[in-house]
């Protein structure tokens, strides 16, 4: 127990994955929780370390191993069971992306879901509206990690369970989570807006001079296009999005991370004359501020791999999205976005034709504007659930009150 204003407030302590989009929305639950009292500790790996600079009240643990692999783990796993400590489990993903993996686990351990399954369109039985193909798969280092939340959360059996997700957006999916694991469910999100902005949680340097040339485009016109923290693309798939962007004739910035391009360090892969035919109405950045991006006027449109905390953004400020899903959770995102909330298009090729005429449907077109009608009245809906009396905000207030005790 720490002292804080004359009153003793336990110690939160936060242990995340290393990756990006783990490691922002625990920083931002921890930033939430130290502005109700909480004294916080962020436990980390070594790899992808958060800057301790950036939050002078927070105690970081580095762990001692190196936590590349679920194999180097156990630390994550024993720590809570040895001390004897209240556990909480805290998920990143859309709720939603809970009973799609179990629902795959399923079909696999009843040999009914193979390989080639991955890109069947028909809908799974009883389990509305995914296709096979939206069913999370994948032998990546994300999928490991969310393996072992799995396996921590049944070897400690958690005491609760925290989303980053808003009730009234996945009422149904946080229903079945509750039914899994029988503890009281929170669902805090978008974190985001919950948490106080500062200090800002990106270990990533921005290039801000994004927001300058944002500034002096036309409302709605600018397509942001970026796949977040991980993705590695293939140059093929770049040169057909870059010949795509290019006829198009929109206005756009293009994250483009360095090493996010097999064989390519950073930019080479541009077909000849793409920088020069684009330059007055498109920039390349390395890694954008892409919160202020969304919330800019200009912006009329994100392309996006559907990763959960992209998509909270892009809802919460009411931003059609063209979804290019890769894996783990993004195919059940991008399946809510275009299919259920009617906010979105799935790319169903990757061929430029598709990709030009995608941009053109959500920023020229009539259909667009319906998109974004609809975006809009889905960030009103974030407004009111961060606000006070909201159900995002009551729930934070409940957690509070369930640590506190
Ligand atoms: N992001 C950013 N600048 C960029 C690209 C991404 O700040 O240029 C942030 C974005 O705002 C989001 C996170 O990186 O919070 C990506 O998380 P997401 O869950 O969407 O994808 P992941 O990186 O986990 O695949």
């Amino acid at each position: 127990m720490e002292e804080h204003g004359g009153r003793r407030w336990p110690l939160v302590v936060l242990a995340s994955s290393p990756f990006h989009g783990h490691m922002t929305p625990t920083l931002q639950l921890a930033k939430a929780l130290h502005a109700h009292g909480f004294s916080i500790a962020i436990a980390h790996s070594n790899l992808n370390p958060p800057n301790p600079s950036n939050h002078p009240s927070f105690i970081f643990l580095p762990l001692s191993d190196n936590l590349s692999t679920i194999d180097d783990s156990g630390s994550f796993r024993t720590v809570a069971v040895d001390l004897n400590l209240a556990a909480i489990v805290f998920r990143s993903s859309s709720a939603a992306y809970f009973p799609a993996y179990l629902v795959r686990q399923q079909l696999h351990q009843e040999g009914r879901f193979l390989e080639q399954d991955y890109v069947m369109q028909e809908m799974v039985p009883n389990h509305h509206p995914l296709r096979y193909k939206d069913l999370p798969f994948s032998k990546s280092p994300v999928e490991d990690w969310q393996q072992l939340v799995a396996i921590i959360s049944q070897s400690i059996r958690p005491s609760a369970v925290i989303w980053n997700t808003i009730k009234v957006l996945e009422h149904e999916a946080l229903t079945q989570i509750h039914k899994h694991y029988q503890v009281p469910v929170f669902a805090v999100g978008p974190l985001h807006k919950i948490a106080p902005t500062n200090p800002p949680t990106s270990f990533l340097e921005e290039d801000t001079s994004c927001i300058a040339w944002l500034d002096k485009q036309a409302p709605k016109s600018v397509i942001y296009i970026s796949f977040g923290s991980l993705m590695t693309l293939d140059k093929k798939v770049l040169t057909e999005m870059a010949c795509g962007i290019a006829k198009s004739n929109q206005r756009f910035i293009w994250v483009v991370r360095p090493g996010s391009v097999c064989d390519s360090e950073w930019t080479e892969f541009l077909p000849e004359g793409f920088i020069e035919e684009t330059r007055e109405r498109g920039l390349t950045v390395k890694w954008a501020p892409q919160k202020e991006v969304l919330a800019h006027f200009a912006v009329g449109g994100f392309w996006s791999h559907c990763g959960w905390n992209s998509t909270l953004e892009s809802i919460s400020d009411g931003i059609p999205m063209i979804c290019q899903p890769f894996n783990i959770d993004q195919m059940v995102n991008a399946r809510y976005v275009s299919y259920v909330w009617k906010i979105g298009l799935e790319l169903e090729g990757l061929e430029s034709g598709e990709m030009e005429s995608m941009i053109r449907r959500v920023i020229v077109d009539e259909e667009g504007e319906e998109m974004r009608v609809r975006a809009i009245g889905m960030k009103e809906m974030v407004k009111e659930a961060v606000q006070n009396g909201g159900c995002s905000y009551d729930s934070l207030e409940e957690l509070v009150g369930f640590i506190s005790s």
